[in-house]
């Protein structure tokens, strides 16, 4: 067996540290991968797969992506679900050719690249958090623990295993932590959240472990500061620290707090809600058509992530959602601050993420101009606002940094190179070292600019040039022609030849190559001084980064409320009365992403009034009405009129009277979920059977067309029950659409159920739909005619008319249906299509039949048309 190579051994080594990772080795510029994950990456980054050497008599394969561009190819490999261990060279090749002329470079892995570790701009959506969650089971109690390390968010919340689904929608975590002996528990929920899980140790999620573990980055000597915990919420939090120190190597990122948060605070919204309503993503997939994307009009990453998380956590706390409200009030009324503000914050940048790279030894000159910008933006905020009263708490934190600013304005220049090591951050005059030694290097480059003068005269070539490049430095050059003459005496005392090429030949002289040691030298110092004076920028702002985290929260929570506003005043929103009643009035409501896409269309949207309710016990609407009459619309408009009001907003109606809602529950009957391998069916008796279990009675429930999924008796069935059910035993505010028109006669046998129906009018046997709901049942359910409008073959339409006539007539006689059917009805296919109708021959088409008109002579035409119209 061929001997394996130093190199390959320290591979060998350290991948063997990082089985389950890509390893991305640093070699020079480039990081190259081998074997397995040379042969993966090559596939999934879709670049070629070479070979390199040989190991154990086999080719090992290879591949290699640029490290300028490693982000990219980071990002691809990330979202394809790979993780990736970075390992760079840890000292350069001359050192290690010092400690030994076969010595390999040192490497190391300095980071493991995990899709809910990642800070660079790049790898990240700027308008979104990024979570890694961990979620810890101890006996019977668990918790989840989440932190977005881009921005330093840190939460953890007490959580029973039959929320953890929920919670997971809520917050989408890019990545979830579990515990490796408690990961079967919940496998299943997990996998249906589609979030990527990373299996951890059990002494990950130590919780004594854990717990030093937290004093220890928060330097405190007990948690109690931050509030007391339960041991699972210390094992959660616990376990991602540790997750971190693993990834990060050691480096962690900037945190905040634990804050806990309370699911009883917030409205309960689980995942099928979430996607049937539409809030973050449509339910295509993306985010064009999600409500979301219809009322952001956030103009910073900041507050289009706070807006993000209002929306998936609607509150249920009154005072906040009033003070929130009050928020937007003066805003509304006042469109020259509010323009102001708005001005201010569009040129404002993300402070949150710059300080998670400057915390993690990513940042670069631009997170500190970043930060001074920040400032420098909130300061002019906190003044325009300060008579206002507004965000009054809020603005007081963007005040105060007048210190941090100064220092960081008279040490930057305005516009700063991406990286450290390019230099030229620092501004002149604010560091007297500095300036000589840049004066020093830009005046030895005058100089040799002079040189080459001197030069020519001295030696009469007029062509003679002094140059640079990386291998020689500065260099003489002239052309071949011309050489012989600095070759020999006396020129050739004073030019030294270094190199010759195929047209030219290079001398350099000994006040050149003085004269360059001093630039060197001082372009050198200058560099190393600007270094040191990033790194004390740097911990100037780390030290104050808990008050730059409030600041930060207060441009976010300034954008929120302004970009609110904008969209109430825009679109002519009304303030909602949230209270503790069991109100449910809605007058005028409308669909906002209905509305926008009619908009697009230049067609108008019916608004529609809600009076829902409820006194002691339910108050349940029965919604009848066609296909495509607006029922989904109608039903799904109210509960976001509701969520919206909750999380703090305007609403779309032009009044709003809601008795706080617990919790909103959404299901679409017979959704197809095959994808999940369940039946349609199934997925739909499960998610109902979860809101039957599960609504309490200041819960609002939207149900569409339950029981469509199965075969009629049993669907009328199910929804007779399930709606029989809402009202006795959860007793709450709901609105059930259906297509079972047997339902409408319940509204008079149980209090507070009534009929409500989207009206359409027929007109010489089409509909037309008018999309207004009013109170009363349906009085039939018009599918022949969509199913018409929809462009059914005429043929099929009018068999589909005979078919209901005879149900609806054996309906009334009491007859077995598909008895009367078959018996009575003449089988559709039996039935010969109609022949093409033929014109009956007429005595003219006759008369021209024998007519040839070439034949004619110009009298015998006239004639002919005489006696055709006799004829006629
Ligand atoms: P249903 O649930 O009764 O089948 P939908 O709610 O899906 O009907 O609505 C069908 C279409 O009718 C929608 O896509 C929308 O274009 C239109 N529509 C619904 N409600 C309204 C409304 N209030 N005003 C105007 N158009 C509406």
């Amino acid at each position: 067996m061929a001997a394996v190579t130093p190199m390959m051994a320290q591979y060998l080594e350290i991948k063997a540290a990082h089985p389950d990772a890509l390893l991305f080795y640093r070699m020079g510029d480039f990081y190259e991968m081998f074997f397995d994950d040379a042969v993966a990456a090559a596939e999934a980054l879709d670049i070629a797969l070479t070979k390199r050497g040989k190991h154990e008599d086999q080719d090992i394969p290879m591949c290699g992506v640029p490290v300028h561009a490693a982000e990219g190819y980071l990002l691809t490999l990330i979202r394809k679900g790979f993780r990736v261990a970075v390992g760079e060279q840890l000292e350069s090749p001359a050192e290690a050719k010092k400690r030994g002329s076969k010595s390999v470079v040192k490497r190391d892995v300095v980071r493991l690249v995990t899709p809910g570790t990642l800070t660079e701009d790049a790898l990240l959506e700027a308008r979104r958090h990024n979570f890694l969650a961990a979620f810890a089971v101890l006996r019977d109690e668990a918790a989840l623990a989440w932190a977005d390390i881009s921005t330093g968010a840190f939460h953890v919340m007490p959580l029973s295993l039959a929320r953890l689904g929920p919670e997971l929608a809520r917050l989408a975590p890019a990545e979830l932590l579990v515990s490796d002996g408690t990961v079967s528990q919940f496998e299943d929920t997990v996998s249906d959240m589609g979030v990527p899980v990373t299996p951890l140790s059990r002494a990950s999620f130590d919780s004594s472990g854990g717990e030093a573990r937290l004093c220890d980055l928060f330097g405190v000597s007990t948690l109690d500061a931050f509030g007391s915990f339960t041991r699972p919420e210390v094992s959660a939090m616990g376990a991602l620290i540790d997750y971190l120190d693993i990834t990060q190597k050691g480096k962690l990122p900037l945190l905040q707090p634990p804050l806990r948060d309370r699911a009883e605070r917030n409205v309960q919204i689980d995942a099928a809600t979430r996607r049937n309503l539409e809030l973050t993503h449509a339910l295509s997939g993306g985010r064009a058509g999600s409500l979301l994307s219809v009322i952001d009009r956030t103009l910073t990453p900041g507050g289009a992530r706070l807006l993000e998380t209002r929306l998936s956590s609607p509150s249920r706390d009154l005072e906040v959602i009033q003070s929130r409200l009050s928020a937007l009030d003066l805003l509304i009324e006042d469109p020259l601050l509010r323009e102001d503000l708005r001005a201010v914050l569009r040129k404002t940048p993300d402070i949150d993420r710059a300080l998670s790279r400057l915390s993690l030894d990513r940042g670069g000159p631009r997170d500190l101009t970043a930060v001074r910008a920040a400032l420098e933006h909130g300061a002019r905020i906190a003044e325009r606002a300060a008579d206002s009263g507004l965000l009054a708490e809020a603005l007081t934190a963007l005040t105060g940094f007048s210190a941090l600013s100064q220092q960081l304005d008279a040490a930057l220049v305005a516009e700063p190179p991406l990286l450290v090591r390019d230099g030229g951050f620092i501004a002149e005059g604010f560091h007297a070292e500095l300036d000589e030694a840049r004066t020093l290097r830009d005046e030895g480059r005058g100089v040799i600019a002079s040189m080459q003068q001197e030069y020519i005269s001295e030696t009469g070539i007029n062509s003679l040039k002094i140059k640079h490049n990386n291998v020689l430095g500065y260099f003489i050059e002239t052309t071949a022609t011309h050489a012989q003459k600095m070759l020999s005496a006396p020129l050739s005392d004073k030019f030294i030849h270094r190199q010759t090429t195929a047209n030219q030949v290079r001398f350099t002289t000994v006040q050149l190559s003085e004269m360059e040691t001093k630039i060197l030298n001082a372009g050198a110092r200058a560099l190393e001084i600007e270094k040191r004076l990033f790194e004390e920028l740097r911990r100037a702002v780390l030290d104050q980064a808990p008050r730059l985290h409030q600041a930060a929260r207060a441009l976010a929570e300034t954008d929120l409320a302004a970009g609110l506003a904008d969209l109430a005043a825009g679109e002519g929103w009304t303030k909602p009365r949230v209270d503790d009643s069991r109100a449910f009035e809605i007058t005028a409501g409308r669909h906002p992403v209905v509305e926008a896409s009619l908009r697009r269309d230049g067609a108008p949207f019916v608004a529609n009034d809600c009076t829902l309710t409820a006194r002691d016990g339910a108050a349940i609407h029965l919604l009848t009405g066609p296909n495509m009459a607006g029922k989904s619309t109608y039903l799904r408009q109210n509960a976001l009129i509701a969520l919206l009001a909750q999380m703090g907003s305007y609403v779309p109606a032009d009044s709003a009277h809601i008795g706080c809602v617990s919790q909103i529950f959404s299901r679409v009957g017979a959704a197809d979920d095959l994808a999940r391998g369940r039946s349609t069916f199934m997925v739909e008796m499960v998610e109902t059977a979860a809101i039957l279990n599960q609504a309490d009675n200041a819960a609002l429930v939207i149900l569409d067309e339950i029981g469509r999924g199965t075969a009629t008796y049993d669907g009328l069935s199910i929804a007779w029950a399930t709606l029989e059910h809402l009202h006795a035993q959860n007793a709450c505010r709901a609105l059930f659409a259906t297509h079972y028109h047997e339902l409408t006669q319940l509204a008079g046998k149980l209090e507070g159920v009534e009929n409500a129906t989207v009206a359409v009018k027929e007109w010489e046997g089409e509909v037309i739909f008018l999309h207004e709901v009013r109170q009363g049942a349906a009085d039939r359910s018009y599918g022949v005619q969509v199913a018409q409008l929809a462009g059914l073959p005429a043929s099929v339409v009018e068999r589909a008319r005979t078919v209901l006539e005879a149900l609806e007539q054996g309906d009334r006689e009491g007859e077995a249906r598909p008895k009367a059917l078959i018996d009575d009805l003449p089988l559709f296919a039996a039935a010969p299509p109609p022949a093409p109708k033929r014109p009956d021959p007429s005595p003219l088409a006759d008369m021209l039949k024998d007519i040839h008109p070439d034949d004619l002579t110009p009298k015998a035409a006239l004639e002919l048309v005489y006696r055709l119209k006799d004829a006629a």
